[in-house]
């Protein structure tokens, strides 16, 4: 510290400050505490302005601790985000629409958002560089697949934790259900999945969906039952966006870059070695 404190009362009023920072557990600031005086007595700051400085790193570093908690507890399959989607390799994909989602607004709303396409497309991508912005943004978000959603819900059924599970799936202010569709669900998971969704929908909170099933075909794709099926369409096009993905799948991308190279009669070469 280059500035130490000048007088013997000074360095007395120095220590307390210190201990009342510690005491009140604001240990960024308590760090930082040297180095703001320092700068506030170098450019003469007054002292709203040395305590907003103080303050205000106790702030970022708070808000930077409680993100890695949300990021933590929103078990994102990957770090992807919406500004890497790569909207002229998806013409299939509405990009003011998913502007329109990016702005969070309809988290406000409580309206759900169906992804729907085939695989490789991007939905995903998508979903969990939405989850990262409203993560971001201070909301409670929470990442889990169809599948994974069924499993945990027949253990708890099993376990007798079944109304525990349903409050935990409630919470988040964003909850991510990812590939609907890829495996059949059971009717007990259809079921589980449909209480899911309509107690969200009943609290005003936003479900994001991805499927390779068509709304045309719910009824029959979900469970054995198609009256679930249609009452959780239901609940989730009533407040809802749907967004269709139909173009090229970026997963194959490289192998139709190979097979038109091969049609056109020029061999795609593996990069040479060194
Ligand atoms: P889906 O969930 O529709 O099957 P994914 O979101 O998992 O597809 O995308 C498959 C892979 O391709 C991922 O690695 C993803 O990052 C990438 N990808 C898909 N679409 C794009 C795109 N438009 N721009 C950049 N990467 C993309
Ligand atoms: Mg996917």
């Amino acid at each position: 510290m280059s500035e130490l404190p000048r007088t013997q009362s000074e360095a007395e009023t120095y220590q307390r400050l210190r201990s009342h920072l510690a005491f009140l557990k604001l240990i960024d600031a308590a760090e930082a505490l040297p180095r703001v005086l320092d700068r506030a007595r170098a450019d003469k700051l007054g002292m709203i302005d040395g305590l907003e400085q103080l303050l205000a790193v106790e702030v970022t570093a708070v808000e930077q601790r409680k993100l890695t908690g949300r990021l933590r507890f929103a078990c994102l399959p990957a770090p992807w985000r919406l500004a890497d989607f790569d909207y002229s390799a998806q013409p299939g994909v509405d990009q003011a629409l998913i502007r329109e989602l990016a702005t969070l607004r309809f988290l406000d709303e409580g309206a759900n958002v169906l992804f729907i396409g085939p695989p490789g497309v991007g939905k995903t991508m998508l979903a969990v560089g939405l989850a990262r912005e409203a993560a971001e943004a201070g909301h409670r978000v929470y990442f889990t697949t169809a599948a994974d959603l069924a499993a945990r819900c027949r253990k708890a059924a099993l376990e007798g934790r079944w109304a525990t599970m349903m409050r935990f799936y409630a919470g988040p202010r964003l909850l991510v259900c990812d590939e609907l569709g890829y495996q059949p669900l059971a009717a007990d998971a259809a079921a589980a999945l449909f209480q899911v969704i309509n107690t969200r929908y009943a609290n005003g909170s936003s479900t994001l969906i991805t499927t390779n099933v068509g709304i045309g075909a719910w009824a029959t794709a979900f469970g054995d039952d198609p009256i679930v099926a249609a009452a959780m369409l239901d609940r989730l096009l009533h407040r809802g966006v749907v967004v269709g993905i139909d173009g090229p799948s970026y997963r194959l991308r490289s192998h139709q870059a190979r097979a038109e190279a091969l049609r056109a009669g020029t061999e795609v070469r593996p990069h040479a070695s060194r």
